[in-house]
């Protein structure tokens, strides 16, 4: 849980406790934040912060420990989590129960909290019957909805509800956040570089055994890729990580740019630290120059993947022109 504290240190936390303090609170809110697989969490933090009994989000008061399992009378998450169901939207049957509530007292206190987790989903039909709702809020009623986009939303919806923006967190922050999720640091460092800034990505990438693999064959390639009958055998192998290649392009960035950290004298900067000796070995063949021109490719190759590239041709155009590179350095 300790991941979720990252959230307490945000501008847009921050904005809605002071609100939350002076009694200003809006009667709704848009956060958008990118972190799909972690939005559900987050909203759920803002909702605690509003019933938590030691007003700090502490997870361990009854507000708290009811409202992360979504039974806090006052506080309903949509969509229902359902057992054996992996992904749920929220449906317009939701927004007419979150209308039919918001009529109904409070249980506990002086609020009826409404959360709306995943708020991208939500049809144009769905937001239209909401729109009612959010003109003519019912006394003490909050709605916390979070999206990956705001511009998912209806724009006479967005005019309604006060928008806070969660940023995308920098490795450190995340590698800081996960240190009680993640045993492994390299893993963890490196899920943490890879992951564009968000918990959820890093977590998966941290779990994710195929990751590690990709380390040795980034690691690899730069060893003993000697020459251009070499690269048909290195380019299956990429193949193999078809489906995920901008993050296999991250890994051997990383790889890339450890060597080359190696070689400039700066160990203290290698991600991969248990593999410092293969790291060394990697670079040993290279200039710097030439490390620096691999990690250029990988950049250059995913913006191609981006503009839909054929695969096979940006991963042999990659290949080859890492090698290129080797020698052209080389000689001169
Ligand atoms: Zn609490």
């Amino acid at each position: 849980m300790n991941y979720l504290s990252l959230l307490s240190n945000t501008q847009a936390y921050r904005t809605f406790i002071k609100e939350r303090d002076e009694g200003t609170l809006s009667h709704a809110y848009l956060v958008v934040s990118p972190d799909a697989d972690m939005n559900r969490a987050y909203i759920k933090y803002f909702a605690k912060a509003l019933f938590c009994e030691n007003q700090t989000v502490c997870n361990a008061c009854r507000a708290c420990e009811l409202i992360e399992s979504e039974r806090y009378g006052d506080c309903t998450v949509y969509p229902a989590e359902k057992e054996g169901e992996k992904t749920q939207k929220i449906v317009t049957a939701d927004i007419d129960d979150l209308v039919r509530q918001s009529y109904l007292k409070p249980v506990e206190g002086a609020r009826r909290v409404f959360v709306l987790a995943g708020a991208e989903n939500l049809t144009e039909q769905a937001q239209n019957k909401l729109l009612k709702t959010l003109e003519e809020p019912p006394q003490g009623v909050v709605i916390l909805m979070i999206a990956t986009s705001e511009y998912a939303m209806l724009s006479t919806v967005r005019s309604r509800v006060k928008k806070l923006e969660l940023p995308y967190f920098t490795p450190e922050q995340i590698t800081e956040a996960l240190r009680d999720e993640v045993e492994d640091e390299d893993r963890l460092r490196l899920a943490a570089v890879s992951a564009g800034g968000t918990i959820g990505k890093a977590l998966k990438l941290a779990r994710d055994n195929s990751f590690l693999d990709m380390v040795g064959l980034s690691l690899q390639i730069l060893t003993n890729m000697q020459k251009s009958s070499d690269v048909l055998s290195f380019s299956t192998l990429v193949m193999k990580y078809k489906t995920s290649l901008p993050a296999f392009l991250d890994v051997l960035e990383i790889v890339a740019r450890d060597a080359l950290m190696f070689k400039t004298g700066h160990k203290n900067m290698v991600m991969n630290k248990s593999r410092v000796v293969e790291i060394a070995k990697a670079g040993f063949t290279f200039a710097p120059a030439a490390l620096i021109g691999v990690i250029e490719r990988c950049g250059e190759a995913k913006q191609s993947l981006k503009y839909n590239a054929n695969t096979q041709m940006v991963v042999d155009t990659l290949l080859f022109g890492i090698l290129e590179g080797k020698y052209q350095w080389r000689k001169s």
